[in-house]
This record gives C-alpha cells, sequence and structure tokens, in this order.
C-alpha cells in the first residue's frame, strides 16, 4: 500500500497528460491520457498514484491526519502552465482604449502619454513593495484560475539597474504568490528613449554588460528579444540571443507578431526554445519551425486585443507540425490573467481543438517554460493541479470562463478559498 497524505476522489475523469513525446505535435496532442472516474493520491506536495478510482482502496493508505477532497463529478487536469506573460510592471493604460479602438496609430498613442513607454516611465518611479504588491494580486487571480507555474518576463525598465531589479523580484513574487516563476530577461523588449539614434548602443550594453551580469547572479532561465520592424532587427536580436545563449541561458523571440520580419527564421536557424506570437508568418515559416523543432506559443488573446483583431494561427501551425503551446501575454496592452479564457480563445479563434488546446497549456507550456516535471501528472512529479466543476475536458475551451473549485500546487492549495 502507498502512503499518502491527500487523496482526491469522485472524479468524472482525469487528464494526466501523460503519454506521447514532449514537446507534442500532430495528432499527439490530442492525447490527453484520460482517466475515467479517476483518483490522485499524493504526499509530501508529489503525487504517488493516479488511476481508476475502484483500484484507489486497494493501492492506497492515507496517512492519519491526511485530506480527502471530494471532486463532486468534476475534472482535474494539470495546472496550467503560463508560457508568456509581462506580469510585473505599474500602472494601467486603460485611458489609451478608446483612442486604440477608434484606431489611434500607435505614435499618437504615444503622443497622448500612451504605449509601452508609459508602462517604463511608471515602472521605474515604482518602489519595490509597489510592483510586487500589484504583481502578486496578478498572479494571484491566474492561481485562482488553473495555473500553477508562469513564466515572466522583466522589460519595463530597459535600463541596467532597473531591468536586474525586475528580475531579483521574483523569487519573492513566488514565494508570496505561491505560484511557481520562469523568470525571462528581456532587456530587449524596446529600445530605451536613452538610446533612441543609437539602438546597436543599447545591444551592445545588453550583450557586454547586463547580459552576463543576469547569467552570473542566475537571474534568469531565458533571454528574450522583440523582433519587429521598430524594436529590434534579426541581426541585432541574433546578437543577443547567441550571447545568452554563450552564458548557458535559454533563448525566446516575439516574433512576426505585426509583420513578416524574419523573427521565425532567426527562430529556426538558432534553435530557440519558443517563438512566440507568430501572427504573420508564412506556410514556409511554419515548415522551418516544424523541423527545428521550435514550440510556437501562440498568445490568442493578444491578437484579439489588437485593432484589427486578428486569430492566432493554431490549426496552421498544429497541421504543419508545430508544436504549439499557450500563455496569457499579460500585459498593460492586454490584461489577461485566465488561462481558461485563452484556451477558449485558441479553439474558437485560433481553431485547435479542445484537447489540442489543453496539451498547449499544460506539458507543452511546461516545455516552452523549460520546466520538465510540470504541466503532466504522474507518480514522483509535483502535485500541481486544477479541479473544474465541468463534466468532461472538452468543456475546457468549450466554455469561455469556466473557473475552478480548487487548485493546488506541489500538493497545498494556492486559490482563494
Ligand atoms: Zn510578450
Amino acid at each position: 500500500m502507498i502512503p499518502a497524505d491527500l487523496v482526491v476522489a469522485n472524479l468524472a475523469e482525469i487528464a494526466t497528460l501523460d503519454r506521447g513525446p514532449i514537446p507534442r505535435t500532430g495528432r499527439a496532442l490530442s492525447e490527453l491520457g484520460r482517466i475515467p472516474d479517476g483518483a490522485l493520491a499524493v504526499r509530501a506536495g508529489r503525487v504517488v498514484w493516479v488511476g481508476p478510482r475502484r483500484r484507489l482502496g486497494g493501492s492506497v493508505r492515507l496517512l492519519p491526519g491526511g485530506h480527502r477532497i471530494d471532486g463532486a463529478g468534476g475534472v482535474l487536469v494539470p495546472g496550467f502552465v503560463d508560457a508568456h506573460t509581462h506580469a510585473v510592471f505599474a500602472g494601467d493604460r486603460a485611458f489609451e482604449l478608446p483612442l486604440k479602438i477608434a484606431g489611434a496609430q500607435y505614435s499618437e498613442i504615444a503622443r497622448a502619454g500612451g504605449g509601452l513607454f508609459a508602462t517604463v516611465r511608471a515602472t521605474r518611479r515604482a518602489s519595490d513593495r509597489e510592483l510586487l504588491v500589484a504583481a502578486q494580486a496578478r498572479l494571484r487571480r491566474m492561481a485562482a484560475y488553473g495555473t500553477t507555474s508562469v513564466e515572466v518576463k522583466s522589460g519595463y525598465a530597459l535600463d541596467h539597474d532597473g531591468e536586474l531589479r525586475l528580475l531579483r523580484l521574483l523569487p519573492r513574487l513566488a514565494r508570496r504568490s505561491g505560484v511557481g516563476i520562469v523568470p525571462t530577461y528581456l532587456g530587449a523588449h524596446a529600445v530605451p528613449p536613452e538610446f533612441a539614434r543609437r539602438p546597436d548602443a543599447y545591444v551592445d550594453r545588453i550583450v557586454r554588460r547586463t547580459l552576463p551580469e543576469v547569467a552570473r547572479e542566475g537571474l534568469a532561465r531565458f533571454c528574450d528579444v522583440f523582433c519587429e520592424p521598430g524594436f529590434f532587427t534579426a541581426p541585432q536580436s541574433e546578437r543577443i540571443l547567441r550571447a545568452a545563449a554563450t552564458l548557458g541561458l535559454g533563448t525566446k523571440i516575439h516574433a512576426d507578431e505585426f509583420v513578416l520580419s524574419g523573427g521565425a527564421r532567426l527562430a529556426a536557424r538558432l534553435g530557440v526554445r519558443s517563438a512566440d506570437h507568430l501572427l504573420a508568418t508564412s506556410a514556409r515559416d511554419r515548415t522551418l519551425l516544424a523541423r527545428a523543432g521550435v514550440t510556437a506559443v501562440l498568445l490568442p488573446l493578444t491578437a484579439f486585443a489588437a485593432a484589427p483583431r486578428r486569430a492566432s494561427p493554431g490549426r496552421e501551425m498544429v497541421d504543419a507540425g508545430v508544436p504549439v503551446a499557450l500563455g496569457t501575454d499579460c500585459s498593460p496592452n492586454s490584461w489577461v490573467e485566465s488561462m481558461p479564457l485563452v484556451l477558449a480563445h485558441a479553439v474558437h479563434g485560433g481553431r485547435l481543438t479542445p484537447a489540442e488546446a489543453l496539451s498547449a497549456a499544460t506539458v507543452n507550456a511546461a516545455h516552452a517554460s523549460g520546466l520538465a516535471s510540470a504541466g503532466r501528472l504522474r507518480p514522483g512529479l509535483p502535485a500541481d493541479f486544477a479541479i473544474f466543476d465541468v463534466p468532461s475536458t472538452d468543456h475546457l475551451g468549450y466554455r469561455f470562463d469556466a473557473i475552478p473549485t480548487g487548485v493546488y500546487r506541489q500538493g497545498k492549495s494556492i486559490s482563494p478559498p
């Protein structure tokens, strides 16, 4: 008998996501490892047993003082991994929305005091405490929607000390929120005003000064670059990503969000861990990404929030054999905290099936974030899971606003009671 300190039973089904290659592509994206009428047992934060409920009694012994959770006929899935966020920032940009929906150009919004640099000004001014309080509230809401791990990028300071400060806040943010954080250095989010006419000097600063310090202090797992006209060119992006890889960091790229700018091609050539956004990719680029095994992180609500609205190319990516993952892209530009909402948009707009979207939001998002033990449920792995009051996993992606009844990370509840 396997001793356990937590048992979950009375579930319509469990999706373990524990079958198939990582990352998933093609048909394997639909293989959820479903266990009808399943049960799960946990000890000391790790899964110790998962299987059909009829075998629970003969396999698992609940230790004295242990807890039994009634799944109430719902479904249990691995906690979502949000593979792309800019969750540490100060202020908001609600005021610019009327301009955006009226069709204002980015330059007009910037002249009205909005845009990315408005957030940079607010973030530079904010104290550590202000940034932590705001980000903690965001991550707790993400947890309430079923997210147990989240990738968080720096990128709203855009100077050496400020970027390091944002990254140094992340371990504290993880402890306070209960959500696991994968830190990413995104000093190349935009060229800061101080380097307005000297973008190469800013790239120099990143490569020679900030990146080595980020690596030395172990502040980030990944380095990311915003490769897009008006931000960083493909050669500048390549220089930064190569320097990061040499220092032992993983690499990611914001690629081809607005126009085809060579970002996906660069991603394939460098073999980065993920290429993100990809709204403007060509069929040829999708083939290159598939061949290189680069995971496409799709951000369907950013596409939806853009003017004009667009759909994330989910079906096209899956059909081309690209591994797809999902993220909220939570930022002041598209403020999204709910992964169930992201799944629904990936299905209704990006034309993934609910099963594909669930794989993209768990096992593949974990892969895109460098988390080898997240996004799946099997004995030995952390007990990160969410319980939803729905009759089957197909209701995730079908319903727009599913809210979990319980969310657990390493066997402990992290959602509000
Ligand atoms: Zn982003």
